[in-house]
């Protein structure tokens, strides 16, 4: 996958340097760990959490998010293959509760890069040090 923004978001990665992981624990769904971040980029030093409540905003990021990952397949559901109210209903919630981690995460991450810039540069210096 390229570096950048979506590799950051996606692999969970540093948004500056897409070396060192945002989370203590790369799974998310091992549930009891699921926002445990690191406080700092273990390679380049980025801040993950900028300031104390940085990531209430990540809930709007969430919500927009959650509504993408539920619409898209119940309109598919509804026009493609006429489901009714129940069907969509139960589809619409088990995709809420099984992807409710990777939301979580998906959330934070994207809130994180709005922030904090990926820089190309920065990575390579820092991979030419680490040989
Ligand atoms: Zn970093």
């Amino acid at each position: 996958m390229k570096k950048g923004p979506l590799y950051s978001i996606f692999a969970s990665k540093c948004p500056k340097c897409n070396l060192g992981d945002l989370y203590v624990d790369n799974n998310p769904f091992h549930l009891r760990k699921l926002g445990d971040m690191h406080k700092n980029c273990s390679c380049c030093g980025q801040v993950y959490e900028p300031e104390t409540g940085f990531y209430y905003g990540a809930m709007y990021v969430s919500y927009g998010v959650s509504i993408l990952l539920m619409f898209i397949p119940a309109a598919i559901l509804y026009f493609g293959f006429n489901a009714q109210f129940p069907t969509l209903l139960a589809t619409v919630l088990g995709i809420y509760v099984l992807s409710f981690p990777l939301v979580f995460r998906w959330s934070r991450n994207i809130w994180l890069n709005i922030f904090v810039r990926f820089d190309p540069e920065l990575k390579q210096k820092l991979s030419s040090h680490a040989v």
